[in-house]
């Protein structure tokens, strides 16, 4: 669970929080313990349900009240800010050589078989992604490390039809990773999306991108009966504790810091001696603000300077479950 960090104006428009409440309250298609656990957990993001700060302006002397968002990874929310920060642990990990985007993607005729059985058919995606590249890694690179005998290793292997598709960045890795954290922190649908709720039709009307073969992505709108937009909502929810980015080989969890300090300063001539030295995380940007003794400096929505002052933490009755997603190897 996270605090918000903003206080500006709230969102004005059609929530995903009142489309799941007018699906719930009609009759929802069945749903497991797990489906129902998130739905209610998005419910309750930035409601008076999970607490909150309340601040004071030091300029105006007027209240306002910052509600916790949840922090689950399915929700329009709370992605934003996720998806910036794991960007920012990425970025440092980047180290001074040439980088390639390899995109391994399972055949559309795999669906029904994926669809029941998700976490077997995920984590066998997962096992043999990560094993091709180690493999690949493993393999004496003394005559690859010449950029045209390794171009022609890469061409050789992508010109069959393997459903893997592997590229030098155009732009360098930094644009990778931003793709990255939009592609890996995205959610089924957001907010903007969403047209219209029809309570007395039970429909919802929202925008989607309609894609063809070569052509770009035309964008189209769709009406849905809420139970259909609530089962189809449900098939983007991941399963439970479900781990869905995974660092394999030198960025690998265990020892990571280290190792890729090693790399660097091999690749640069500024080789440290291997120990076994504790592994430092790197902070994410409110811890680190925290230990700089830098307090979050937030804008008063009233009279519009920043002097918000924070008075009182309230706690909430309900609580989110713990979003693990990029903690394993
Ligand atoms: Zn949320
Ligand atoms: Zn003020």
């Amino acid at each position: 669970m996270k605090a918000c960090a903003r206080a500006g104006p709230q969102r004005v428009g059609l929530s995903l929080a009142e489309v799941l409440r007018a699906a719930l309250a009609g009759q929802p298609p069945a749903l497991s313990p797990h489906h129902r656990k998130i739905l209610n957990t998005l419910l309750a993001c930035q409601t008076p349900q999970l607490g909150g700060h309340r601040y004071r302006c030091e300029y105006c002397g007027r209240e306002h009240f910052v509600p916790r968002s949840c922090g689950n990874r399915h929700c329009p929310n709370c992605q934003w800010h996720q998806a910036m920060e794991w960007l920012q642990r990425q970025e440092q990990l980047l180290l001074p050589i040439p980088y390639f985007h390899v995109v391994f993607t399972l055949p559309h005729a795999l669906n029904p078989i994926i669809r029941q059985n998700r976490t077997v058919m995920y984590n066998l995606l997962f096992w043999a992604a990560s094993q091709t590249l180690l493999e690949f890694g493993r393999n004496d690179l003394s005559t690859l490390s010449e950029t045209q005998a390794f171009q022609a290793e890469v061409r050789k292997a992508t010109s069959k039809s393997w459903n893997v598709y592997a590229k030098r960045p155009f732009a360098g890795p930094k644009q990778v990773l931003q793709y990255l954290s939009r592609y890996t922190h995205r959610v089924a649908i957001t907010h903007r999306r969403l047209i219209q709720l029809n309570p007395a039709e039970g429909t919802i009307e929202f925008n989607y991108k309609k894609r063809r073969d070569q052509a770009p992505p035309v964008h189209q709108r769709m009406e849905l009966e809420l139970p259909e937009f609530l089962r189809r909502f449900c098939l983007h929810i991941l399963p439970e504790r479900f781990v869905k980015i995974r660092h394999y080989g030198l960025l690998a969890n265990r020892g990571r810091q280290e190792r890729v300090a090693q790399a660097r300063g091999m690749l640069t001539g500024n080789v440290r001696p291997t120990g076994n030295e504790p592994e430092r995380q790197l902070p994410d940007n409110a811890t680190a603000k925290a230990e700089a003794g830098e307090a979050p400096r937030l804008l008063c929505p009233y009279c519009g300077r920043i002097g918000l002052v924070l008075v009182e933490t309230v706690k909430g009755a309900a609580r989110a479950p713990p979003n693990r997603e990029s903690r394993a190897q």
